[in-house]
């Protein structure tokens, strides 16, 4: 039948039977409608579109690709927490951590590729073997094939953890990927051999020609005795900007260390005042302690967590960002963001701050240079957000 014969009959068959016709027409509008509520209402609030997807970063690229300096914490479409963070120097570009799980490591690729064009990620550090930490070198295996940041990009040099608290099955994937790296030619290094600038390892790497901005590799005593915390083995990082007459700013990664670790790094390093630090071990109650905060001071911080979410059964106090961390932090700054918040409505994650990526603009003049803020979501400061003033209280500054 052809479809003019087909349309024919259509007509004559509603002509035939108006109600039925009618009945039909009635249920595939409301059919449509539910679909169409279902789509943005539901399914929409349990697939909300990944907070480090390269659609979300485009329009701001462009500037902060050409910043002389920009630091990203890459928030990950997943209510689970993880660290991940980008530094990016010109064409250089650091990675610390790719976390959390193996199924995302997608997402991490994806949010790099608008920033590391070349393939080549001149520096790696896995601060500990967590897998909110190192899940994404590894990544998910199909076909045979992994897709992890080990075995996707080209990786200069990779400064991993010295001890482990645990040989986990992920930890094994991991020494298979550093294997991997190895012989593509990536140098590897512990924390503890770039402190003692050993077998070719550095203290300090300058990231740009005019060795104006510096990574450089703090002494950790956990590098050389386990802790009973596997968080205490991270590897710790001073990256250091000089800004010419003397002025120079820093920002500070600890990874995941707890007290223990922090009180002996303030007694180990010379520890300065610092722009940006990452929040240790994702705004835990152990973590961020006064020992730390009174040298350092920090004037921006940035926690990779999923505010709010319970996820390993913790009791309240232990829920990140927690309480204890907003109340000592809080005598220093209020510019605290955060990466992700869990979504009780659906039992999934939302964007916070979403992406955080501080930055230096180009057309600046070295005098007027300050540290700009871009978020994928918003730049509201954590104490300033709903979830904050439901689910904790402030007594800062
Ligand atoms: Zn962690």
């Amino acid at each position: 039948m052809s479809r003019r014969s087909k349309q024919r009959a259509a007509r004559e068959a509603a002509k035939k039977h108006p109600k039925l016709f009618a009945a039909v027409v009635i249920i595939l509008v409301i059919a449509l409608i539910l679909g169409v509520c279902y789509y943005f209402f539901i399914y929409k609030k349990k697939h909300p579109a990944p907070a480090g997807a390269p659609g979300v970063v485009a329009g701001s690229v462009a500037e902060i690709a050409s910043a002389d300096l920009s630091i990203h914490f890459i928030a990950p479409a997943v209510k689970a927490s993880g660290d991940s963070a980008l530094i990016k120097v010109g064409n250089t570009e650091v990675l610390i951590d790719a976390g959390p799980n193996k199924s995302n490591t997608a997402e991490i690729a994806d949010y790099l590729e608008a920033y590391c064009t070349d393939g080549v990620l001149e520096y790696v550090i896995a601060t500990h073997s967590d897998s909110d930490h190192i899940a994404g070198f590894v990544g998910a295996s199909s076909g045979g094939k992994r897709n992890g940041i080990l075995y996707t990009y080209r990786v200069g040099t990779l400064i991993t953890f010295d001890q482990v608290t645990e040989e986990t099955a992920l930890y094994n994937d991991y020494c298979e990927a550093i294997e991997y790296a190895k012989e593509q030619g990536t140098a590897v290094y512990t924390g503890l051999q770039c402190w003692n600038g050993a077998d070719g390892a550095k203290r300090t790497y300058y990231l740009d020609e005019a060795q104006t901005i510096s990574m450089n590799i703090l002494y950790n005593y956990y590098y050389e005795h386990v802790s009973p915390d596997n968080n205490n083995h991270s590897v710790c990082m001073l990256l250091s900007q000089s800004l010419g007459e003397a002025e120079s700013k820093h920002y500070l990664f600890t990874g995941d260390l707890e007290e223990d670790g922090e009180i002996r790094l303030v007694e180990n390093n010379d520890l300065p005042k610092v722009e940006l630090y990452k929040a240790g071990h994702h705004g835990s109650k152990t973590s961020s302690t006064n020992a730390l905060l009174e040298v350092i001071q920090p004037k921006y911080v940035a926690v990779c967590c999923c505010a709010g979410y319970n996820q390993y059964g913790a009791a309240e106090e232990n829920i990140f960002p927690t309480q204890a961390f907003c109340d000592r932090i809080g005598a220093y700054t209020d510019k605290v963001y955060v990466t992700i918040m869990w979504d009780e409505a659906t039992d999934g994650f939302a964007p916070m701050n979403g992406d955080i990526v501080f930055y230096y603009g180009k057309s600046e003049s070295e005098a007027e240079k300050s540290l700009k803020l871009w978020c994928s979501n918003n730049s509201t400061v954590l104490k300033d957000t709903e979830w904050f003033q439901k689910n904790r209280t402030w007594s800062g500054v």
